[in-house]
């Protein structure tokens, strides 16, 4: 497949799909819903407290293991009860409370042979004058990573606690995820998924070499407990931000998925492709034309072999705008207004600017669309100029540069043309009779095309391909693209509906949209 999509975060090549472990330890209380108590809520295993909160316990004998209460002693918040967190009195910093929460990691997570850790911690209160000179030194006795065994530390810091919950167990940026993913499988929890997705971050998202991940990432599901686990030793080696890795991360979730398009982390369309039966929204046919003749201009690239001088994705942006413009002046101006509104919410949706990838960033394609439609007409187009706040000085820029590139195309297009009044047999049009959401886009009556599919169906006709081009409308998810091998534009509707939704999203005239 060769397919191109329009949208941002295109994430089509994965690295790493063969070390997903499923079956890891998992000790945390499943999540169901946002008040779910995924917290520690019981540690069997663990040394019971020894002593008053606050003071220095007394170390229990090392290797004893003995069972904390059972989990009904420390019950599960309710909604009311989470919302007043408790304190913990846990002093890391003291080192005899360090001795029993290492002991706890130790034994349990690093499986250490419990008599060689009873053998070590063996009167370490005496030897340690705090918690982390005896963190430190357990690191180097055992040639353990220092890191390594902190976050081991870490996740066991409550395990001798009665109190309730303190705060999610995942990542603020892991942890909330409203939308239902119904076919994915991914556990960010688990270490072996994590391994997966961290590995194509750090290679694709944060270009990262690739050997230095393997590297750090072989055996990396073995090494950590957990996805948590793993994600933040990740951030410490490669001096990363945890939030920033973790947004990263988010991003990456689903990309080995087969389970359709996802927009940060996030299936573009929800459960089942519900159809609510509502006519297609005149600004989601609107941006749809553009995404289209977008596609088209792939195909008349690829097709008549017109040389690629930068990138392709914003001189296929070029051609749209500079189609529509020359070719349906009546269309042009409700059409680029839609398209550049549909980017500049990609935009304002994105939580940063996004300046790798093939595509522009979603508020530069817009701008530039503007760019070049005023400079065909900037009173006519002053309209898709202001869903960009272009100002007077920003227009009569592009008038000069927009007018280099439309006489360009008017040059390069001109002997690709059927002669006047002809049509090219070779162009096509068609979609799945199946889906009553493709009837109703693509048709206004029983054997009637829409004004969509005619629009389209004229843009194709007026090209002298040599072979048959065709553009296939398909309900399913994903985005758009041009397939070389096939000839073929194949436009999805889960893209078609997120430009419904985009319609129904609110812009202000004078603030934007960010
Ligand atoms: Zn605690
Ligand atoms: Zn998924
Ligand atoms: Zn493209």
């Amino acid at each position: 497949m060769n397919m191109r999509s329009v949208g941002r975060n295109r994430i089509n090549r994965c690295v790493d799909t063969a070390s997903a472990n499923l079956a890891r330890f998992t000790w945390m209380a499943p999540t169901s819903g946002l008040a779910a108590a995924s917290f520690i809520a019981s540690c069997c295993g663990c040394w019971a407290p020894t002593a008053a909160q606050g003071q220095q316990p007394v170390n229990p004998p090392p290797g004893a293991v003995t069972p904390a209460a059972p989990a009904s002693a420390s019950p599960a918040a309710t909604p009311a009860e989470a919302a007043v967190l408790p304190v913990c009195t846990i002093d890391l910093a003291l080192t005899g409370q360090m001795k029993d929460i290492l002991a706890n990691a130790l034994i349990r997570s690093l499986k250490l042979p419990k008599r060689d850790v009873t053998l070590f911690l063996d009167g370490a209160s005496d030897r340690y004058t705090n918690g982390q000179e005896l963190l430190t030194a357990t690191a180097v006795h055992f040639k353990i990573a220092q890191d390594i065994l902190a976050s081991k530390v870490e996740k066991f810091k409550h395990c001798n606690c009665s109190h309730g919950p303190l705060g999610p167990v995942h990542h603020a940026h892991l942890y909330f995820d409203p939308h239902v993913h119904p076919d994915c499988n991914i556990d960010l929890a688990n270490a072996g998924n994590m391994k997966d997705i961290v590995s194509n971050t750090l290679i694709l998202g944060l270009n990262i070499p690739q050997p230095d991940v393997g590297a750090f990432l072989h055996g990396a599901q073995d090494r950590y407990d957990d996805g948590q686990d793993l994600l933040a030793a990740t951030a410490v080696h490669f001096k990363l931000s945890e939030n920033l890795l973790a947004a990263e991360v988010k991003k990456f979730k689903h990309c080995n998925c087969k389970h359709g398009g996802v927009i940060d982390g996030v299936p573009e369309v929800l459960p089942g492709m519900q159809d609510d039966g509502l006519p297609v929204s005149k600004f989601a046919k609107d941006v749809t034309l553009h995404v289209v003749l977008h596609e088209i201009g792939h195909a008349v690239i690829r097709e008549f072999d017109i040389p690629v001088l930068a990138n392709e994705e914003t001189t296929a942006d070029a051609f749209a705008t500079y189609y529509l413009t020359t070719y349906l002046p009546d269309r042009a101006v409700d059409v680029l207004v839609a398209r550049t509104t549909s980017l500049m919410i990609e935009a304002s949706e994105s939580p940063s600017v996004d300046w790798r990838g093939e595509h522009d960033d979603d508020a530069r394609r817009a701008y530039q669309i503007a760019a070049l439609a005023v400079a065909a007409d900037p009173v006519k187009y002053k309209p898709v100029a202001d869903v960009v706040t272009m100002s007077a000085r920003d227009i009569e820029k592009a008038q000069d540069y927009g007018g280099e590139v439309r006489r360009s195309w008017r040059r390069v297009l001109a002997p690709l043309w059927m002669p006047d009044g002809a049509t090219s047999p070779m162009a096509r049009t068609s979609f799945g009779d199946g889906s009553a959401f493709l009837i109703r886009l693509c048709e206004d009556g029983p054997g009637i095309k829409s004004e969509l599919v005619r629009d389209i169906e004229s843009a194709l006709s007026r090209f002298d391909w040599h072979s048959q081009v065709t553009v296939d409308f398909v309900d399913s998810n994903g985005k758009a693209g041009w397939n070389r091998s096939r000839r073929t534009v194949t436009v999805y509707t889960g893209y078609i509906r997120r430009f419904i939704r985009q319609g129904s999203i609110e812009i202000s005239p004078t603030s934007g949209l960010k």
